[in-house]
């Protein structure tokens, strides 16, 4: 089995950059490529080369640095078909259920529309990781800024129907303020309360609260969690569809 190396650090506001290194060959992706700078630098630390760019989708936090990395290394850049025309420099454009290999990693990529019109997620399945962009946060989603909330329900099941202990890197570090929003819609969960308190210790001590895995968020994401009785009940939603439960959910962060 091909061995991964992940190394995630902090870059602009608040997203996070990650690189992926395939030990054997040398083969070394970023997933999206939110500013040149700190790739470069995090490259030069780890004395990685990059060969590739694994682009969820086109927003500026996570393609911006796209055209210097090309520059600078010769990668190949990989992105979604459905938004090419919104990604300078994109070679190589990927859909649902394509294979993009990184040295002797495979990823299968998720169709995860919903947060943007073609938005991808990138599951390597022997390495048990997935990098989900702005699809899924950890105890939150995405922005339906060019979906609705059905394509975005059927993205996130998507995800959730992953093995629970599969590894998920995500866009940004938002864990913190979803906490605080996912207790006003599910108090009486002790897996959320014992999360809170597990980010707010981090955050204090400025420590990432990710990865996180899909067990995890399955216990603790209100937009994973419209089955709950719960949260059903909070919202005044109950025996609604899914959809229409985590649509309401995500009526209610909007506007919190
Ligand atoms: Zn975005
Ligand atoms: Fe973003």
């Amino acid at each position: 089995m091909a061995e991964l190396e992940i190394f995630q650090f902090p870059t602009r506001a608040d997203n996070y950059g990650v690189l992926i290194h395939d030990p054997d060959t040398g083969a070394t992706a970023a997933i999206d490529a939110p500013e040149a700078g700190p790739i470069a630098a995090a490259l030069a630390e780890k004395g990685w080369r990059l060969s590739e760019i694994l682009v969820t989708h086109h927003h500026a936090d996570h393609t911006a640095g796209i055209a210097a990395l090309k520059n600078k290394y010769g990668c190949t850049v990989f992105g979604p078909a459905r938004e090419a025309g919104l990604i300078q420099g994109l070679d190589e454009e990927v859909g649902e259920g394509d294979t993009v290999s990184v040295g002797r990693a495979k990823a299968t990529v998720i169709d995860t529309a919903g947060h943007t019109r073609g938005h991808v997620s990138y599951y390597f399945p022997e390495q048990g990781v997935v990098f989900v962009g702005d699809t899924l946060f950890s105890v939150g989603c995405g922005k339906l800024l060019e979906g609705d909330a059905t394509t975005m329900w059927r993205s996130l099941s998507k995800l959730a129907a992953l093995p629970p202990e599969t590894n998920v890197f995500c866009g940004h570090e938002y864990t913190g303020a979803n906490c605080r929003f996912a207790l006003t819609v599910e108090p009486e969960n002790e897996a959320l309360q014992a999360r809170a308190r597990e980010v707010a210790a981090n955050d204090a001590k400025g420590h990432p609260s990710l990865p996180t895995t899909i067990g995890q968020e399955l216990a603790t994401n209100p937009f994973l969690r419209a089955a709950s009785p719960a949260i059903q009940a909070r919202l005044g939603v109950e025996g609604q569809s899914p959809e229409a439960v985590f649509a309401e959910v995500r009526r209610r962060k909007d506007r919190f």
